[in-house]
């Protein structure tokens, strides 16, 4: 270890952006130097996508910048990560080569679209920051026919997301005084809803989906997409607009490095370690087993807890302290209605034998929480 020990996250996410800040909230720049690196440099809260989406929200005032973190003596350098040596502790990126003591790999999970035969070409990718103010807009301007939301692959980020953007889209058109004249079909690959959630909780997002008409077909695994048409292992199905959530994969950096292997993530425990020493991995582009059957979901509450924790242990290490945080498993995710309230599943995955999970009323003091959430965050890290 060099004098000044270093750590580098990779990412600048809500995992990575967590660990900077809580890094540097314990320790002065004379006891670690923090390099944050990311091919982008802004930083949105993902469900900032569906205001774009309903046009409530534009991409400009949805970021925050990761430049910003200079202020807060964290190096950020904006640059893509080509690879990782975890034995030899460097990391490349396009332009240089960068040794670390300490290594937060907080990369996210990429969207696989190229997966599904005939997507791309046919369909709208409802999680990528670069279609959304063309589906806004395709929104915007139907009178009549078929939006589908198709599940194309589990695990995807944030399992309610979906669901909330089908409430979102069915407010955007009964406002528009067009929902009659609009169907709104739900595809996914699981069996109830929200198979994170459990059943109870599932069979309360099905009644919400249902009392606003969405209909919702279960365990719909898609084969391919042709024009204006789905074709699922045993049926088929038309439609005039898709909005599809593909397949979520690793970045490819992360097979290559031997890290985790196609198509799955990083396998972690609660102490958020690799195999090798030093090297920790956190959030979406991680997968830690709860129970037999599932895992942490895919969310930025759980992205940031684990960020924290790895942080914690990395600040004991540093200060040659014993002790070692793990990660918690709370957390809670929004659902919003499109009625001007929002629900609260509420998730405490670790405390008792079987994880639990509970769904709130929805309230108007829950989306002010919610609003309040992303401001939080943009304002705490950035
Ligand atoms: C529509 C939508 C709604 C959502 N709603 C919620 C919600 O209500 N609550 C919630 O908790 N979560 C929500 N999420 C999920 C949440 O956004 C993700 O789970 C979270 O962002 C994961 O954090 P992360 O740090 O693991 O990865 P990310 O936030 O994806 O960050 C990974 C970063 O790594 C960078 N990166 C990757 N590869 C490279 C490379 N080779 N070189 C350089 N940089 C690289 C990326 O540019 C990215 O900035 C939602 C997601 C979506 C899409």
């Amino acid at each position: 270890m060099s004098n000044i020990p270093h750590v580098v996250i990779l990412g600048g996410g809500f995992g990575g952006l967590s660990a900077a800040n809580e890094i540097r909230k314990s320790l002065s720049t004379s006891e670690v130097k923090i390099t944050l690196i990311d091919k982008k440099d802004w930083f949105m809260v993902g469900f900032a996508k569906l205001w774009i989406i309903n046009g409530t929200r534009t991409f400009e005032n949805s970021v925050g910048s990761l430049n910003e973190l200079q202020k807060k003596e964290i190096n950020f350098i904006k640059d893509e990560i080509i690879s990782i040596n975890s034995e030899k502790k460097y990391v490349e990126t396009k332009s240089e080569s960068i040794s670390f003591d300490f290594l937060i790999i907080s990369m996210g999970a990429v969207l696989a679209p190229q997966k599904i035969p005939g997507l791309e070409e046919n369909g709208f990718n409802l999680y990528d920051h670069n279609q959304l103010s063309q589906i806004h807009e395709k929104l915007d301007n139907m009178t009549s026919g078929k939006i589908a939301i198709s599940i194309m692959g589990m695990p995807y980020k944030c399992p309610p997301a979906p669901f909330e953007a089908s409430l979102l889209i069915d407010a955007m058109l009964r406002k528009r005084g067009v929902r009659d004249s609009v169907q709104i079909d739900f595809y996914s690959p699981a069996p109830i809803t929200l198979p994170a959630a459990g059943p109870e909780v599932s069979k309360q997002i099905l009644d919400l989906v249902n009392s606003e008409k969405i209909i919702f077909h279960n365990s719909s695994k898609i084969k391919s997409v042709e024009s204006n048409k789905l074709i699922f292992e045993n049926s088929e199905a038309d439609f005039d607009l898709l909005l599809a959530v593909p397949p979520h994969i690793a970045p490819k950096i992360i097979y290559d490095s031997g890290l985790a292997k196609e198509p799955g993530f990083i396998l972690i425990d609660r102490d958020c370690k690799t195999p090798f020493e030093n090297v920790f991995a956190v959030g979406d582009v991680t997968s830690l087993t709860v129970a037999e059957n599932m895992a942490v979901p895919k969310a930025g509450i759980f992205a940031e807890g684990e960020g924290i924790t790895v942080a914690k242990n990395i600040i004991s290490k540093i200060q040659s302290k014993e002790e070692s945080a793990l990660f918690d498993g709370k957390g809670g995710c929004f659902i919003e209605s499109g009625r001007d309230t929002a629900s609260v599943i509420e998730v405490d995955m670790f405390t008792n034998d079987k994880p639990s999970t509970n769904l709130t009323e929805s309230t108007s003091d829950n989306l002010s929480k919610k609003i309040e959430f992303e401001k939080e965050r943009l304002s705490k890290w950035l």
